[in-house]
């Protein structure tokens, strides 16, 4: 008699951020309604939406920028729910903003060797940046191809610029899983195909996961595995990008049929 074996769970090890039944309220506005998601190790996933679907803040209660009303967050085994924002980037959560946060008077460089020492100011008010640091700086400025504008003030330079610099700024910190706000956004589409092939690139090679928001269909279409939608704050469709495409509520809620 053989015994016939049940296959392998998928284990919550695989999964790197967890939200269940997170949600956020404004006064009477309910922006994030009750949404569980998850992302799993490898994944590219995106978030897509409307205008004032939620999309950023839900990423704002993930990164403890602005504290959930209800519901919880993991990142990994740990529940992080309520964690303050510097001690969820420590623990290995990388996020670049919608609108660019780069020190627009420090050069390029010191763009990138502030951004280490962000999440340890009380060390970087004693010490220099470190060897290893300076050179993870450099390598970082070769591979965005910003290694001729090291000592450019980062303000001086154009807007799709800065967002890599801010992409590179999110990779010092060797984040486990990097949150990505509309990254193409505002950007010459030129760049754009340079940025679909670093986010790939930062996926496979330096095993990042990447959870991102995006309003540029093609592009998020192009690089998620898979896709959650958001519409008045509730999740509205989760699957492939195929799927996503094909998916009623998804269609109405970007014509605004209702
Ligand atoms: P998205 O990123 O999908 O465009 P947001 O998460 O920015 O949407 O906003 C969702 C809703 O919450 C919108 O109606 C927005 O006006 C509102 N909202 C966002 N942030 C705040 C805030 N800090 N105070 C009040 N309302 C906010
Ligand atoms: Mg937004």
């Amino acid at each position: 008699m053989t015994t016939q074996q049940a296959p392998p769970e998928k284990t919550d090890a695989e999964t790197v951020i967890r939200t269940e039944n997170v949600t956020k309220r404004f006064g009477g506005l309910v922006a994030v309604d009750s949404v569980d998601m998850h992302v799993d190790h490898g994944e590219i996933v995106g978030l897509i939406g409307p205008n004032g679907a939620g999309k950023s803040t839900l990423f704002n209660c993930i990164t403890g920028t602005l504290p959930a009303d209800e519901g919880h967050i993991h990142l990994r085994d740990e529940e992080i729910t309520g964690w303050p924002e510097h001690r969820i980037a420590g623990a290995g959560l990388g996020r670049m903003f919608q609108q660019t946060r780069v020190y627009r008077e420090m050069s390029v460089r010191e763009n990138l060797i502030a951004s280490a020492q962000r999440n340890n100011r009380f060390l970087a008010q004693f010490r220099r940046p470190d060897e290893a640091t300076l050179d993870r700086a450099d390598e970082l400025l070769a591979y965005v191809d910003l290694d001729g504008l090291a000592d450019v003030r980062a303000g001086r330079m154009s807007f799709g610029q800065q967002k890599l610099l801010e992409f590179a700024m999110a990779l010092m910190a060797d984040p486990e899983i990097l949150l990505m706000d509309e990254p193409a956004g505002g950007i010459n589409p030129s760049m754009i195909e340079q940025l679909l092939d670093y986010i790939r690139e930062t996926n496979t090679e330096e095993d990042v996961t990447i959870l991102l928001i995006e309003h540029n269909m093609d592009f998020v279409m192009e690089i998620a595995d898979r896709i959650y939608a958001l519409a008045h704050g509730e999740r509205i469709a989760e699957g492939t990008p195929e799927e996503i495409q094909s998916d009623e509520r998804v269609l109405d809620a970007y014509l605004g049929r209702e």
